[in-house]
């Protein structure tokens, strides 16, 4: 799998259950919208389809390099801050510019995916006094 965005080979990052690929070159992720359904449900979050967003046709971006077809830029977020990802329509990957470059295990780039789409659903942490 290249980068969409670079066009360089992407790393692959694995567990038992799944697979992210980073890329070294532009720090970019790309993971299956399966997994990352899996993972946001695992952390309490809705699904990608109930985070919201929209999609923006105009965007350029970068094309999957598994099924040659464009992306598409779904933006999302605060409106100070948004955030957006590429997607791509035919095998449901998705790209995130996030800078995921440093990410040595996939432990930690799981943890900044579910991060930024707490972000991008525009949940952010309450006040709330610490527990535990
Ligand atoms: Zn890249
Ligand atoms: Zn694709």
């Amino acid at each position: 799998m290249d980068c969409p965005g670079c066009g360089v080979e992407m790393v692959d990052l694995a567990s038992d259950d799944q697979t992210l690929r980073t890329c070294g070159e532009c720090g970019g992720l790309w993971m299956d919208v399966a997994d990352l359904n899996r993972l946001l449900l695992h952390h309490g979050l809705p699904g990608l389809e109930s985070l919201g967003g929209k999609v923006l046709p105009d965007a350029d971006c970068g094309t999957c390099s598994e099924c040659q077809v464009d992306l598409v830029r779904v933006e999302g977020g605060e409106k100070n801050h948004p955030l957006g990802y590429d997607t791509c329509e035919s095998c449901g990957g998705l790209f995130l510019e996030e800078e995921f470059a440093d990410v040595k295990d996939i432990k930690e780039a799981q943890k900044r995916v579910v991060a930024f789409f707490t972000r991008f659903s525009g949940k952010t942490a309450k006040k709330k006094a610490a527990t535990g």
